[in-house]
């Protein structure tokens, strides 16, 4: 079977690369030429654990492909995904015109019956919305049916996450779509995973649910851990204790500098607008993203009470990425705060083992040294500020590290050392609920 991928960005790329291992060709179309040139010359454009194996393996056997001419490919193709980006819009709401405009090509091109799937998070009623858009850009009546299927994957874990997902949600009207749809998926029931099949609404809504209820979990631990500072509790034994038991389980339960990267923050704001205009408020999102806010707010007050104000200081910086093994920024907690100790006229010395070019794009000023290792961005600095848990800083030597810094003062905002540790090595320590 032939498919289209409209949107080779994070999500389209690695449904793309995954989709060609299961064994199907697959012909990723994204309106970016240069991004498209870059992939047809065999280099990714983006960091993702995993993913330059399968793409190399795939672009070698022909199975994936990438090009700008969506009649072509659409012709190509039983199945079209549109994975372009929906990002955060006017009032909160979701930027929709990138699926608009996929959609309004696609009624052009099509040529014969095709499935469309909506794989970007659309609002609830998108995807059948789309139905009206397709019509009015036929030139001749062509059958179509609509199919709702969120993606789930972590950037970071993505190819896991593509390759081994808790599920599959499937959102159609239409018998004959699911069947096809599932039948894309078929290596995954070899795996058992389970697929959730309803109308389209429902999973639109499912992905943004789970998006919330995510970022709650977040939230909610960043305040318990606010509440362990105050109280001389351990927001690690608290956590470790309230993951064990089976009702809430472990995950999301790490404090830290507040959730970002390019899908929470949009999603959790769009599902709180789409509720409120559908008369359902959802109060608690509202202090989901509230919490979000104050806790950089909180970092910064932690920051600036350790040197005595960060005005003239030099911050070390260590983590740019939203989160670790990615070299995505996007509303990244560790750039949140690197503007705000810019704003607080800090010197910042910056390191990060993936996302340093990305950083430098939009954040270039002669107050922002970036580094080339975690030693050098700790070199002469008053404090250092640990922003993203990156595998390796967690196995830095420490007595170096100490030794190169001009004060041993160290903000650890993702609780990476442990306190009696760095307190007994000589270090002013200060992580978050410990
Ligand atoms: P992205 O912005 O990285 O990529 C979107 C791509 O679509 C870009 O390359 C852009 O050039 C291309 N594009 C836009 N309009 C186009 C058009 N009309 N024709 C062809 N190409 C077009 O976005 P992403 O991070 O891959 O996310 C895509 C969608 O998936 C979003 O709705 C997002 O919320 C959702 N999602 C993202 C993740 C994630 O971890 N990034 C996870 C799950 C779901």
């Amino acid at each position: 079977m032939h498919v289209t991928i409209i949107g080779s960005g994070h999500v389209g790329l690695v449904s793309g690369a995954g989709f060609a291992d299961f064994g199907l060709t697959v012909t990723c179309v994204d309106s970016d030429q240069q991004k498209i040139e870059t992939l047809s010359r065999g280099e990714l454009p983006i960091y993702e654990q995993g993913l330059e194996e399968i793409f190399r393996r795939n672009l070698e056997n022909k199975r994936l492909n990438f090009s700008t001419d969506l009649k072509s490919a659409v012709q190509r193709s039983l199945v079209i995904f549109i994975a372009v980006g929906t990002p955060e819009g006017k009032d909160g709401m979701p930027d929709v015109s990138q699926v608009e405009s996929a959609a309004r090509s696609l009624g052009k091109y099509m040529d014969c019956y095709k499935v469309i799937v909506t794989k970007s998070t659309v609002p609830i009623g998108m995807t059948q919305r789309l139905s009206q858009l397709i019509k009015e850009s036929q030139t001749r009546e062509v059958n179509f049916d609509l199919v709702a299927n969120p993606e789930f994957l972590r950037e970071g874990s993505a190819i896991e996450d593509f390759m081994r997902p808790n599920r599959i949600v499937i959102g159609t009207e239409s018998e004959q779509a699911a069947a096809i749809v599932k039948d894309i998926y078929r290596p995954l029931y070899l795996i058992e995973t389970p697929f959730v099949f309803t109308n389209p609404e429902t999973a639109e809504l499912i992905k943004y649910a789970c998006n919330a209820f995510l970022a709650t979990k977040i939230s909610f631990i960043n305040e318990i851990a606010n509440l362990c500072e105050k109280t001389k509790t351990d927001i690690h034994h608290v956590a470790r204790a309230m993951g064990l038991d089976k009702r809430i389980g472990p995950k999301f339960l790490h404090p830290g500098p507040g959730f970002g990267g390019s899908c929470l923050p949009k999603d959790v704001l769009a599902l709180s607008r789409m509720a409120e205009t559908m008369g359902a408020p959802l109060k608690v999102l509202e202090a989901v993203l509230e919490t979000n806010e104050d806790q950089r707010d909180l970092i910064l007050k932690k920051v600036q009470q350790a040197v005595n104000g960060v005005e003239g200081k030099r911050v070390g910086v260590l983590g740019l990425s939203f989160k670790p093994n990615t070299d995505d920024i996007r509303e990244s907690p560790a750039m949140k705060l690197c503007a705000k100790l810019l704003e607080n006229r800090a010197y910042i010395r910056a390191y990060d083992p993936a996302a340093m070019n990305n950083a430098k794009m939009v954040m270039n000023t002669e107050r922002i040294h970036y580094c080339t290792d975690a030693y050098d961005a700790a070199s002469e600095v008053d404090l250092l500020l640990i922003t993203t848990e990156w595998n390796e800083f967690r196995n830095l030597d420490l007595e170096r590290i100490k030794s190169v810094m001009k004060n041993a003062v160290v903000v650890d905002c993702r609780n990476v050392f442990e306190p009696n540790k760095m307190t007994s090595m000589g270090f002013y320590y200060l992580a978050i609920g410990r």
